[in-house]
């Protein structure tokens, strides 16, 4: 589907987000508004509760908004419904978490042929191979998570959320599990996929190193954005 390649990838109208538990309604999110183009690196910064991972979990099609529009890949998702959402998330977004979320028993090679198989997609063994020699892991596809070192097994998790060569990539702290010699090593795997690939990445991160190497920093406080900035690349 090109419909939307003209247009930006996501384009975000007021968006907001209201939790309510019992009585009690939170305010997590409080009408947000911004477009991020195709093949931009943006960094997600702010206090913990400022609205990060809800403004995430939105942006990656895992929750709906309270109100306001969101448009991916020129298609409206905010009044999607669950089935139609799974769908647009399995085609257009790859996702990496700080705790990378892989599961313990499996080879690095099965964890990245599971998205093709939700995809039912031919040629599974191939595609992940390619994958994790992208991701620089080509010589240990036949380890399991527990033979892996972090930074590793980061590496499993991103080739798993490219295997489907999604168009944007969200992670959640993705080197906050991570020491610095290997948080550099993920970071410059990253952005070597940004510009190779041109999958938007956009990324939650409590690091002033890791934000200043993205082209733009949008910063956060209650819910608001309280910044929106396109850094100068070294
Ligand atoms: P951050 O990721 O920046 O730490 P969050 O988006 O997780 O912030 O949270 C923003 C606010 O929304 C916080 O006040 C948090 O307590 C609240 N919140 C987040 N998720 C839920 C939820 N599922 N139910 C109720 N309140 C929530
Ligand atoms: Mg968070």
């Amino acid at each position: 589907m090109n419909s939307g390649n003209s247009r930006p990838l996501i384009e975000v109208e007021d968006l907001g987000k209201t939790y309510s538990m019992g009585h009690i309604e939170v305010p997590a999110l409080r009408g947000v508004s911004f477009d991020i183009q195709r093949a931009e690196s943006v960094a997600i910064m702010g206090h913990s509760g400022s609205g990060k991972s809800t403004l995430m979990n939105l942006l990656g099609c895992l929750d709906t908004p309270t109100v306001g529009k969101y448009t991916l890949n020129g298609e409206d998702v905010s009044s999607l419904g669950e089935d139609e959402l799974a769908v647009a998330r399995n085609r257009l977004i790859g996702f990496v978490f700080q705790s990378f979320n892989l599961l313990p028993r499996m080879s690095a090679l099965e964890q990245v042929e599971l998205p093709l198989m939700y995809a039912k997609s031919n040629n599974r063994q191939q595609l992940a191979k390619e994958a994790l020699e992208l991701v620089g892991l080509g010589d240990r596809m036949r380890h399991s998570s527990v033979e892996l070192s972090g930074g590793q097994q980061q590496r499993v998790a991103i080739a798993r959320a490219l295997v489907n060569k999604p168009s944007l990539l969200l992670a959640d702290e993705p080197t906050g599990n991570l020491d610095t010699t290997t948080t550099n090593e993920i970071m410059n795997l990253l952005h070597d996929l940004n510009s190779q690939t041109n999958v938007t990445l956009i990324m939650v991160t409590h690091e002033d190193d890791v934000a200043s190497r993205c082209k733009r920093v949008i910063e956060m406080r209650d819910g608001r954005i309280t910044k929106d900035i396109a850094q100068l690349q070294p």
